[in-house]
């Protein structure tokens, strides 16, 4: 069972977690939530978790000693990690190495973050959602949490992840539902073959095709082999010098 503290001062916005995978995986015992408040940790007389950045500045900063005080009330921390914008992006690798970690801390910054020292002292990494930034860390905990979750063995079966997207370096293929044809517009016909091995290949086809038209920076990191290639340039002959670089 994957342990998750999550320490905050909105508890109340993980109940939205109390839902399906997330909720199932809990009720299952494959993982266990643990939202700590930290404004409980408080040792101040009006329960303040924020104080004014020395040096000045616009907003608050979140002290130590709350949330220094709520990590030591667990009793399993694991590796602790701050929700940043200035930490690593997260990608489907990092999701992959951190789905390694039985016992994960994460902590959500509010106003304009938390005192440095704790990131200094206490965080072993900082992770990003993105290159943007938000309100709190509350929402990009939740993404870590249901990215993590999705991993976990006995969650989904491992087909169910392993075709989707990033998993292995590419976009997944282009799906489809009844009905075959709606208004005018026909699944590909191969989909209704019922000929597995005819598609197997264009799942391969496919997912390389979209990858190549909509991340082309993911197969410059992945590669291509010469077959992947050769399956490309049949598509895109005069793309070709591009499809070249990526041959690894
Ligand atoms: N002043 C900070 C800065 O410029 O780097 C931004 C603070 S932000 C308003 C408040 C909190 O939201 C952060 O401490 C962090 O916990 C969370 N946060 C915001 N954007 C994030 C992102 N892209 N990824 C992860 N956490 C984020």
């Amino acid at each position: 069972m994957k342990l998750f503290n999550i320490l905050t001062t909105f508890p109340s916005m993980f109940d939205a977690l109390n839902y399906s995978m997330i909720k199932r995986a809990s009720e299952d015992g494959k993982i266990k939530i643990n939202v700590v408040n930290i404004r409980d940790f408080s040792a101040s007389k009006n329960r303040n978790t924020d104080d004014y950045p020395y040096g000045g500045g616009k907003g608050m900063i979140m002290t130590c000693q709350p949330i220094i005080s709520a990590l030591d009330s667990l009793n399993e921390k694991g590796h602790v990690i701050f929700m940043s914008p200035k930490g690593t992006v997260l990608n489907q690798q990092k999701v992959q190495e951190l789905s390694k970690k039985s016992s994960i801390t994460i902590l959500c910054g509010r106003y304009e973050g938390i005192d440095q020292r704790i990131i200094d002292y206490y965080v072993d990494e900082e992770i990003s959602i993105g290159d943007y930034v938000l309100t709190g860390g509350e929402l990009p905990a939740m993404v870590l949490l249901d990215t993590l979750t999705r991993l976990e063995e006995g969650v989904l079966n491992e087909e169910a992840y392993s075709n989707e997207s990033h998993y292995n370096g590419l976009l997944e293929y282009c799906q489809y539902t009844r009905p075959d044809i709606f208004e005018d517009y026909a699944v590909p016909e191969v989909l209704l073959s019922g000929n597995h091995r005819l598609i197997e290949e264009y799942k391969k086809i496919n997912s390389l095709q979209e990858t190549f038209l909509k991340r082309p920076d993911l197969l410059e990191k992945r590669g291509l082999t010469d077959e992947e290639s050769k399956i490309l340039i049949a598509l895109f002959g005069d793309k070709k010098d591009d499809i070249i670089k990526f041959i690894k």
